[in-house]
């Protein structure tokens, strides 16, 4: 790496670590229902003034080893994590789509998507007022971008059609609304979700447009089911039930073992080995069904409100914006290596 690139990379991160600490004092404000820029920092416990090299992001947190300088109560490991990951977001928008105009924009929507996130990891609740300033964010500059007509191709990747912005807006708060609709019918009439992922994800898809808000809605499906599926083996450990906890991670190693011998071409070769792994694979998932859905009846007859709590309530906003990034960032790459899946696949079955 030269150097006259490291530099410009250097002060990138250090105002990614500035704006994750600033994206910590939003989040604690909006919860106290304070003003961002007044009063100065304290601690949460002991309300004493912070002193300047109390701050610093990421170093306060290692220098004072966690602990409030005043009262050594513990200071939660959220303010220090939510730095570094604007940091390193921040970076990398720049290492795509260098310095510009479009490089202000695209790390306010990354600070925006970032604030809902955050909120919505620690307390479950949506901030309309931020989702406003995300989605206001996302339709000026397609607006501006629109009027200019700039066709630069780094920022013609992140701009849309104005019209294509409104559109993607309707499709992300279209697909949740009736998502959550569904999960609302299944879980009995009962809330089974917020109603804020609809304005995240409504709010996002004016950043996106139409299309890249298709790729973020099937991501972040995706990414829920793993998050689901992580969420349960830990409720499976918890309960020590380390039968169906095992079987769990065999289904993924089984099932990441499937690409692997596909891509290597060991199906095509020898159809055998391709059925019998594939009934294993199945028996392995049916096992797992089988015992989930007799513990989900289990749960009910004990507790109806526990399976909610267990098996739905996980926010779906993180999963929304951490797609939405990955699109923004990474879906040329991500459907290049998809297509080569796929079509290996195609190629096995002879298609
Ligand atoms: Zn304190």
């Amino acid at each position: 790496m030269e150097i006259e690139f490291l530099v410009p990379l250097f002060f990138v991160f250090l105002t990614g670590l500035c704006f994750g600490s600033f994206l910590n004092v939003v989040v604690l404000r909006a919860f106290s229902n304070e003003s961002i820029s007044y009063p100065a920092s304290k601690c949460p416990k002991c309300q004493k003034p912070l002193y300047w090299w109390h701050n610093i992001p990421v170093l306060s947190y290692i220098m004072l080893r966690g602990k409030c300088y005043f009262c050594k109560s513990p200071i939660s490991i959220q303010y220090p994590i939510v730095e570094f990951v604007t940091a390193v977001l921040f970076s990398l928008a720049y290492l795509k789509f260098g310095f510009g105009i479009h490089l202000i924009y695209l790390w306010a929507v990354i600070f925006m998507a970032l604030v809902l996130a955050v909120a919505d990891i620690k307390e479950k609740v949506i901030f309309t007022r931020h989702v406003y300033v995300l989605a206001g964010i996302g339709l000026f500059y397609n607006f501006l971008y629109t009027m200019l007509n700039i066709k630069e191709p780094a920022i013609t990747w992140l701009n849309n059609p104005f019209v294509n912005s409104i559109e993607g807006l309707l499709l992300g708060a279209v697909v949740m609304l009736v998502y959550f609709l569904i999960a609302g019918l299944l879980a009995g009439g009962k809330m089974a979700m917020g109603d804020g992922d609809i304005y995240i994800a409504g709010a996002l898809g004016a950043c996106l447009g139409f299309e890249k808000t298709a790729y973020m809605l099937i991501f972040a499906f995706l990414l829920q089911i793993l998050i689901t599926l992580i969420a349960y083996e830990y409720s499976l450990f918890k309960a020590k039930d380390f039968k169906i906890f095992a079987s769990v991670i065999l289904f993924i190693i089984i099932g990441i073992g499937h690409c692997f011998l596909n891509n290597a071409g060991i199906f095509a070769q020898n159809t055998v080995i391709f059925i019998l792994y594939t009934i294993i694979l199945m028996l392995v998932a049916l096992y797992i069904l089988k015992d989930t859905f007799a513990r989900v009846w289990n749960l009910k007859d004990k507790n109806p409100d526990a399976v909610l709590e267990n098996f739905v309530c996980i926010p779906f906003g993180p999963a929304l914006v951490a797609a939405a990034i990955t699109v923004l960032f990474y879906l040329q790459e991500i459907s290049v290596i998809s297509q080569n899946f796929i079509n290996s696949y195609l190629n096995f079955i002879g298609w």
